[in-house]
């Protein structure tokens, strides 16, 4: 279904919400907002309608430079580090309120930059951020080591010490969400950035600095240099002077990265990259629910979600059932302007990636999948595509291993649960799954049996800033969220001493 102004045109949105000037177009560094060395900009583009928003200043190697000398210098000797956790803390959750206070705005950038639903921004993915960032505020003050129990005459003690200089490098599908995910705990345990958004997003961050800024986080500690992979972000994985650097996106970047930091300085990196991952609905579940899990966990976002539910494997029981309600759904969903309240579906983000998702329909139709619902772009301006769902789906096909990011469905069918299990490992990709059914044993089963960094069962999509969550195989390595990644930006020193001269030693 399609909102009845949507030909991609971006007037509509008009009558739902009043788009505020673009604040914030240059880098920040050091603490001030700053133009491009080379003086170049490049277009941050509005998906509604694939025209330019504003013009951003382009980072470049020299950019990067400047960033790195000014986050070094903000963590060998500024305050940063040094401050009490409690007094980071405090500092972090003035960041937290000034981002509530600031949410419509904040959701109108991610709306007209990244298509996202206004709606879903201003109610999950910035209030989300400010959660994040006290979440990890509440971290900065409980960083201990342990006391260690060494051989005679030694005694000992481990701290835990901020790793230093981070890079972040972002992807497009969530601006919000991953700026903070890698920022809050970074900051919180004491670290210094260089963030890099993608180029395709450059907006939020720049209003994110900004409101650091007036938080009180001193100058140099988060910098912002927008810019493109081969170049900014290049500059970043190969520095010498940054100790880690933390990349979300494309398994085949993240590649690029690792091989970056392994010829330069040996950093330490993360890699939270794409998957393709498997929900397996069992005869005994509750037809509605289980299509919605199915439905929300591939069309959420557009589909533009790392852990998105792409491959729906349904136990041939249940099979039919599932398969009219999906396309009920498909029939319902409504695809638009995100500032609309009606629309469920905003346009792609990316222009390339809008052509790549046709072009994996297009396989699909060919490989010989059948295609139930959708398969077509919406309207002739912006990138507006409509949910797609194949069924017939076979594991060798293309649309079935490769990461389409976009709102395309595979459906398969299976028998047993041994066979569902075999068929959802079958694939490079270990970032997530889900499994619906009453069966107590076959979900504890299923759910270790699968090789993912999260497991959902009964429900799909639920993610919580508590809960770790990262890749198995190929879809990376290190956690997100939780504990596991404010662990992330720490290392340990053992501090060890001999006992002189007493009966101890
Ligand atoms: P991408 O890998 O093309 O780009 C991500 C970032 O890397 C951008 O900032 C880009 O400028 C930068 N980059 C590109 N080339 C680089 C290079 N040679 N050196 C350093 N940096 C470089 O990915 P994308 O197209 O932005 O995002 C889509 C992909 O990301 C999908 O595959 C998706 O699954 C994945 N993703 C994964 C997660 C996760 O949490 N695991 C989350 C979001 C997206």
């Amino acid at each position: 279904k399609m909102a009845d102004h949507c030909n991609g045109s971006s007037q509509s949105s008009e009558s739902f919400v009043n788009i505020p000037p673009i604040k914030f177009t240059k880098l920040f560094i050091d603490g001030n907002f700053v133009d491009s060395v080379s003086g170049k900009t490049f277009e941050a583009i509005d998906p509604r309608s694939g025209e330019a928003i504003t013009r951003v200043s382009e980072g470049d190697k020299e950019d990067v430079d400047l960033a790195v000398k000014a986050a070094r210098f903000a963590f060998d000797n500024g305050p940063w580090p040094r401050l009490s956790g409690s007094e980071r803390g405090r500092i972090l959750m003035k960041f937290a309120d000034l981002i509530e206070q600031n949410i419509e705005e904040l959701a109108t950038l991610e709306a007209i930059n990244a298509g996202k639903l206004f709606s879903l921004c201003k109610f999950m993915e910035v209030p989300g951020a400010a959660m994040t960032l006290r979440y990890y505020a509440g971290a900065a003050d409980k960083i201990y080591g342990t006391v260690l129990k060494l051989s005679k005459g030694l005694q000992g003690y481990t701290l835990r010490e901020p790793i230093g200089v981070v890079g972040a490098i972002l992807p497009w599908n969530f601006p919000t969400t991953m700026f903070f995910i890698k920022a809050a705990p970074a900051l919180a345990a004491g670290c210094t950035m260089v963030v890099k958004p993608a180029e395709q997003t450059p907006l939020s961050a720049l209003y994110y600095a900004h409101l650091a800024k007036l938080a009180g986080i001193p100058d140099g500690v988060l910098n912002v240099v927008n810019g493109f992979g081969e170049t900014a972000g290049a500059a970043i994985s190969s520095h010498m002077d940054i100790d880690k650097v933390s990349f979300t996106g494309s398994t085949e970047v993240g590649r690029k990265i690792m091989m970056a930091a392994a010829a330069s300085n040996l950093k330490p990196v993360s890699l939270e990259l794409g998957g393709k991952s498997p929900l397996l609905i069992f005869d005994d579940a509750n037809v509605d629910e289980a299509a919605k899990f199915a439905f929300d966990g591939i069309f959420t976002s557009k589909g533009e979600i790392c852990v998105a539910s792409s491959r729906i494997y349904v136990q041939e029981g249940i099979y039919d059932k599932i398969v009219n309600k999906l396309i009920e759904k498909a029939n319902a969903w409504v695809v638009g302007d995100p500032f609309d309240p009606q629309v469920n579906q905003g346009p792609q983000t990316d222009k390339n990636q809008f052509e790549k998702i046709l072009s994996y329909i297009e396989h699909g139709k060919r490989e010989g999948a059948t295609l139930l619902t959708g398969g077509n772009r919406i309207g002739q301006k912006g990138y507006y595509i409509q949910p797609t769902i194949f069924a017939d789906v076979k594991e060798d096909m293309i649309i079935a291993k490769e990461e389409i990011f976009g709102p395309v469905m595979s459906l398969m069918k299976f028998k047993t649960m041994e066979e569902a299990i075999k068929r959802a490992n079958d694939t490079t990709y270990g970032l997530a799954a889900g499994v619906i059914t009453k069966d107590l044993n076959v979900a504890n089963t299923v759910s270790r049996s699968i090789r993912a960094g999260v497991v959902w069962m009964n429900c799909y999509l639920l993610l919580d800033v508590g809960c770790p969550y990262g890749g198995y195989k190929m879809s990376g390595f290190g956690r997100e969220n939780g504990m596991d990644s404010f662990n992330e930006y720490l290392q340990t020193k053992s501090v060890v001493t001999p006992i002189h001269d007493s009966p101890w030693h």
